[in-house]
């Protein structure tokens, strides 16, 4: 076939392919404008899923009506003018490509009037084709009509996955932009049913209440942390509420929610060891920082950015989450009425009992808390007041208080089942799983000596020889040097087979032989990006398998050790795995079994 220039049908409907993928597509580029355009009220109206009706109604600034033939053409723009405003871009839209794209896959009308004309204008375009102009009655803002959507591309309409999860789709980003834009009034009605409406007052967890229910909108903790021209608004889950996978976790960057794999992997980052494998988070974030330091000219849908300083970028919002995670880890509570399971503390009982008690003791505690977080922690002790007025971060959990991280200093009552231990706090009575505590404590001590960059090593008097798979030896092999970091001398001593010289001092008496299997146990590759988290996994699997047994005899030396080891640990409610290391008791919680107190 001859070489021929494209028709400009065809060009824009290619054009169209990597915009407008499915309905919720439209709506995401015509809520977009919307905003762009200062709209304060956003209407929109679904009918059978967005296949028949898409239509959204605003109250912007609106299109003047000699300009109506423009917007719909390709590369028409009010956004931007020449090619260095790509750099900073601070609207949504930018590359005129949307109703252009819109219209060449769809019946669409679009109806406007700006404050100087009387009269609105409206333009229809069929297929890629516009219409007359005609002149219409209407109140200022634009209307946009998208009918019959793909109905010239039936290849298109073939990939469309069921009504309810194009509605789904469509819930679910009307949702976010509702989330991200709290001053704004959303309605989305899908046929005679309105699915949301927001009131524009602000209030960003009655929104979230809409996306994820009431009770998991109480739970969310919220993050406001501010730094060096970044700014980090919205939700998280607590380590306790977790998603199979990562489809909640929702990143907004200057307004535009965008899939950002390093934000997301921050984001997990900052929840490490919290969550037990395979659970993901659930999130709303927002980040603002300037439109220079961010690229977002790099996907058609405007759905990927680049970010000019990534590391930095990613380190903040990894602090952030990982400071509101940490100043908020509930100890499981006992429910009344569920002896024998586990719950959390329901949010107004979580209460700062404990902490009291910790501080009017003359412990190093509140320094060694301190180290953690930083200077002007608003969620450390004497913090909490000034917490609105600190630049650095805050962390307010809605009616929920953050608990102090740590745990009360405890008195040792004994061993139970060789498997718990039993420990009296201020606030009641602590039953600590000694095999998940014990791998807490062995997991920040390795961890703050590989942080000092020294893990300290010491030599077997007899070396121990270890036989392992070949798979897993390949493994070991390419990852020597990570275990010699970690105080592991380890040399081949012939095939599949090798000989460990020297091991952590933190697990001499252990068994070096169950150590170094632990080391080499498959890796789940996508979630160990960097070579860092490589070394957390690494050093969280060994220290499960070094860690004291259930079943395990104790001295009642060792039982103390452990537990103010525990005491001093940064997130001692959790192992690295994130199964609870203790069930608390809480006086108030017996005196309510003892009936000495109304029950509730
Ligand atoms: P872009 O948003 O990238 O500029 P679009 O094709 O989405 O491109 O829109 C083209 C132009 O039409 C916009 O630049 C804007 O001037 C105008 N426009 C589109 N939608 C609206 C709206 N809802 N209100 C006011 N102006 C709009
Ligand atoms: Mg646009």
């Amino acid at each position: 076939m001859p070489i021929r220039l494209l028709s400009s049908e065809v060009a824009s409907q290619i054009a169209a392919g990597e915009v407008i993928e499915r309905p919720a597509s439209v709506v995401k580029e015509l809520l977009e404008n919307s905003l762009d355009a200062g709209a304060h009220t956003i209407s929109i109206a679904v009918e059978e899923a967005g296949r028949k009706l898409i239509e959204i109604a605003d109250d912007g600034s609106g299109i003047p009506s000699d300009e109506l033939d423009l917007a719909v053409s390709r590369h028409a723009t009010s956004k931007l003018v020449r090619s260095d405003d790509l750099f900073s871009i601070s609207t949504l839209g930018f590359r005129g490509e949307a109703l252009a794209s819109i219209g060449s896959v769809s019946r669409m009308t679009v109806t406007s009037r700006v404050k100087k004309e009387k009269e609105g204008a409206r333009l229809k375009v069929e297929g890629g084709k516009s219409g007359k102009l005609t002149k219409v009655g209407t109140t200022v803002g634009t209307t946009i009509r998208v009918e019959d959507l793909f109905y010239n591309v039936p290849a298109r309409l073939k990939f469309l996955k069921t009504d309810v999860t194009e509605r789904r789709a469509i819930d679910a980003l009307v949702t976010r932009y509702a989330l991200a834009y709290p001053n704004k009034r959303f309605k989305l009605a899908e046929g005679k049913n309105v699915t949301l409406q927001t009131t524009g007052d602000d209030d960003r967890r009655a929104i979230l209440a809409a996306l994820y229910g009431v009770d998991v909108a109480k739970q969310m903790l919220e993050i406001m942390a501010e730094e060096e021209g970044y700014r980090l608004t919205g939700f998280i889950s607590p380590t306790s509420l977790t998603r199979s996978n990562r489809k909640e976790i929702t990143f907004f960057i200057n307004g535009r929610w965008v899939h950002e794999i390093s934000l997301s992997t921050a984001l997990l980052q900052a929840y490490h060891t919290l969550l037990m494998v395979g659970r993901y988070p659930m999130t709303a974030l927002f980040l603002e920082i300037n439109p220079e330091e961010v690229d977002v000219n790099v996907h058609p849908a405007k759905a990927e950015v680049r970010f000019r300083n990534q590391e930095k970028v990613f380190s903040f919002v990894q602090r952030s989450a990982r400071k509101a995670l940490l100043a908020y880890s509930p100890v499981p509570n006992v429910a009344p009425s569920l002896w024998g399971t586990t719950r959390t503390v329901p949010s107004e009982s979580r209460s700062t009992v404990g902490l009291d008690w910790a501080i009017g003791h003359d412990e190093p505690v509140a320094e060694n808390r301190d180290q953690r977080v930083e200077n002007s922690d608003p969620f450390s002790v004497g913090g909490r007041q000034n917490a609105e007025s600190s630049p650095q971060s805050a962390v307010r959990g809605g009616e929920q208080q953050s608990t102090f991280e740590r745990i009360p200093l405890l008195r040792l009552i004994g061993q139970i089942g060789a498997t718990y231990l039993v420990a009296e706090g201020p606030d009641g009575l602590y039953l600590v799983d000694q095999h998940a505590a014990h791998e807490r404590v062995l997991f920040e001590k390795l961890m703050a000596q590989h942080d000092m960059q020294k893990i300290s090593s010491q030599s077997l008097l007899t070396p121990a020889v270890v036989t392992i798979p070949p798979q897993s030896a390949k493994m070991l092999l390419s990852q020597i040097s990570v275990l010699q970091h970690f105080g592991f001398d380890v040399e081949e001593f012939g095939p599949n087979t090798f000989q460990v010289r020297a091991m952590p001092a933190l697990f001499m008496g252990s068994d070096p032989s169950v150590a170094l299997r632990a080391l080499v146990e498959d890796f789940e590759e996508d979630e160990a990006p960097l070579q860092n988290e490589i070394e957390k996994k690494l050093a969280a699997r060994v220290c499960k398998r070094m860690a004291v047994k259930a079943g395990q005899g104790l001295s009642s030396e060792e039982q103390r050790t452990l537990l103010t080891d525990l005491e001093a640990c940064d997130s001692p409610r959790t192992c690295p795995h994130g199964r609870p290391t203790m069930i608390h008791l809480s006086v108030d919680l017996l005196e309510r079994q003892f009936g000495r107190r109304g029950a509730r």
